[in-house]
């Protein structure tokens, strides 16, 4: 040891530097190898910037009654809540067909425009497509359009009334999508649904039948079904498209919205999601790729895709169920506290 360190130390000193130099060279090396190689060896679902981004979105604006809330209160209720989560940018899907003389609807929707959210087409008075035809169909748009396309904060986005895009009907559903093309419409697609609108039918019945409703296991189902939504779609997105998109979650102007989207945002922050505006949700790529071709195209972008590539493992989150849903809300919503 003594003779090997004597040798060192006989070594010139500009020849000691240049090892020094080699081995911090050689070790960095290393470590580029080390990291492109886990990279490499990193699975699909990490490709991608790996984070969770979501938009959110209200459809049926302005909405019937619910529940709790007075329908003209309500929207500014869900504004200034959005207001206070930080929600920068959601999209309305309105029907502007239900606006009246009758309602402040047509001034609630400008306000949600001046909070900085931003207006779509969802049909003037939400007629389902397997219900009517093409054109018929095609007419209630244009009938939205009349009324949304001079207002600020206006998208050229459409979306399906009840997600519904013709069914099994393949000539209807590609007529409507001709149509939507030729107006400059595109699909305002959902990739997550927690079936909102299924709770609060569920709450409007109890509340009718005079049962008694734990509001704060409301909430509480409301917001974990949410948010599993959203980590369903997630999982489920990454294995139908080998990357991390970003999510549009479907929600409505509902009773429930208002009074429990703030912790709906806060649930979703702590479980790791972003959430990102409107405009950033749809400038995925994946709405540009070519439309699902499933028969029955009912249902998330998501879904379709997966049903379409024949993607392993569940493709449908179980909380889309009435069955389950029902139970869910019986044991816990109206189990008195
Ligand atoms: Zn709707």
């Amino acid at each position: 040891m003594q003779r090997i360190m004597r040798q060192i130390n006989a070594l010139p000193w500009g020849l000691l530097l240049l090892f020094e130099f080699a081995a911090l060279v050689a070790l960095l090396l290393a470590i580029a190898l080390m990291l492109i190689a886990q990279s490499r060896s990193l699975p699909n679902a990490a490709i991608g910037d790996g984070s969770k981004r979501i938009a959110l979105s209200f459809d049926d604006a302005p909405r019937g009654p619910g529940a709790f809330l007075d329908v003209d209160v309500r929207p500014q209720l869900l504004n200034a809540a959005l207001n206070r989560a930080g929600v920068k940018q959601a999209v309305f899907f309105t029907n502007p067909g239900r606006i009246d003389a009758s309602n402040q609807a047509e001034q609630q929707l400008r306000d949600y425009v001046h909070s900085g959210h931003v207006l779509a087409n969802h049909t003037a008075t939400h007629p389902v497509l397997s219900d009517i035809s093409a054109d018929r169909f095609l007419a209630d748009i244009d009938q939205a359009q009349t009324w949304l396309k001079p207002e600020k904060g206006y998208r050229p986005w459409f979306r399906f009334p009840q997600l519904d895009e013709g069914g099994k009907n393949t000539v209807k559903r590609d007529a409507v999508r001709e149509g939507l093309k030729s107006r400059g419409l595109r699909n305002g697609y959902v990739t997550a649904d927690g079936w909102d609108w299924y709770l609060e039918s569920l709450t409007i019945r109890a509340q009718k039948s005079g049962k008694a409703i734990n509001q704060s296991a409301l909430r509480d189902l409301y917001v974990e079904t949410h948010v599993l939504s959203a980590n369903f779609a997630d999982r489920l997105a990454r294995r139908a498209l080998n990357r991390a998109p970003a999510h549009m979650l479907l929600l409505h102007e509902t009773d429930l919205a208002a009074l429990y989207v703030e912790d709906l945002v806060k649930a979703l922050r702590a479980d790791g999601w972003t959430i990102i505006t409107a405009d950033e949700a749809y400038a995925d790529p994946m709405g540009e790729l070519p439309a699902p071709v499933i028969a029955d195209a009912n249902g998330t972008l998501i879904q379709m895709i997966s049903w379409d590539k024949g993607v392993k493992g569940p493709r449908w989150f179980e909380r889309n169920e009435v069955s389950v849903m029902k139970r869910l809300f019986n044991e816990r919503v109206l189990r008195v506290p």
